[in-house]
């Protein structure tokens, strides 16, 4: 057991969270403390590094809690602030499709792609993917009123790759009413993409990259991790990680922690040109909306 003294005498960049006894917890952690090592010097707010000002609060069996404890917020590259806020978004995703489901409501899931062309400019792929998601979203939002979807989600996820850089792409959940013809849907869907990308002059985006399905009743929590899933910490190491493959930003900070100056790289790229995006975004269809 580790008393708050203990924890007190240690210097201040070291991080309460690597005493957790739950490895995963110590583990996001210590890769947020890896991340001290080469983020930029704007990441400066660190999580839940002891700091003047925190309050360190036993309870009666010893545990501790702390007070004034600064947070980063970030949903993109913090592990322990992304891991918290994709958490969050996964209770609530989960009660919302469970519900959907109960009612008899369809669910249907998708991943929209953009053909990777200079994916080493991660800004200019994060941007005309969001590009052609804001002309998507217009194209859509008649299709979706059309048939009575009353909400839809969309989430941000990306994949980064040696010597291929950065490939983001979309995932969606829709809500269809009971009875709606989901194979039209789904159909519609991969025309209105291809159409959105067309718009913003960008050809060989095929129906066939485009992966939409029906979610049944009980794929419903495991299609809700899956597409939350930027937020999971890898628990294997990086000798483990597909080193060669596409990796998750997390992955790219497990592999960058060892000190490989190639993925440190990817990894400063990534952190970089994500800020500022939004990584959920919930689109209701109410009249207000307009
Ligand atoms: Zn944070």
């Amino acid at each position: 057991m580790t008393t708050i003294t203990a924890i007190q005498e240690q210097a201040a960049l070291i991080n309460y969270g690597i005493f957790s006894t739950n490895p995963l917890k110590r583990k996001r952690y210590e890769l947020l403390q890896s991340l001290q090592g080469f983020t930029y010097s704007k990441y400066q707010k660190w999580c839940n590094v002891l700091h003047d000002g925190i309050i360190a609060v036993p309870d009666a069996e010893g545990h501790i809690s702390l007070r004034n404890v600064q947070t980063c917020q970030s949903r993109h590259s913090c592990p322990v602030c992304t891991n918290r806020f994709m958490a969050e978004q996964r209770s609530k995703l989960n009660l919302m499709v469970k519900d959907w489901q109960e009612q008899g409501g369809a669910i249907v899931m998708g991943t929209l792609t953009l053909p990777n062309r200079t994916p080493m400019d991660f800004r200019y792929s994060y941007s005309r993917l969001v590009e052609v998601g804001a002309v998507f979203r217009r194209l859509l939002k008649k299709l979706e009123r059309e048939i009575g979807i009353p909400i839809s989600i969309r989430i941000i996820e990306e994949t980064i790759q040696k010597g291929r850089g950065l490939h983001a792409h979309f995932h969606f959940l829709w809500f269809l009413p009971l009875g709606a013809q989901t194979q039209d849907f789904m159909t519609n869907v991969k025309r209105l993409w291809i159409q959105a990308a067309k718009a913003k002059g960008l050809s060989g985006t095929s129906a066939n990259a485009q992966n939409l399905k029906v979610v049944q009743p009980r794929e419903g929590a495991s299609v809700v991790s899956y597409i939350t899933k930027h937020g999971y910490t890898p628990t294997s190491d990086v000798s483990d990680l597909a080193l060669n493959g596409p990796l998750s930003p997390f992955e790219v900070l497990v592999a960058a922690a060892t000190g490989d100056v190639d993925w440190i790289q990817l990894w400063r790229l990534f952190e970089a040109s994500v800020k500022g995006k939004r990584r959920i975004t919930i689109y209701k269809n109410t009249p207000k909306d307009d």
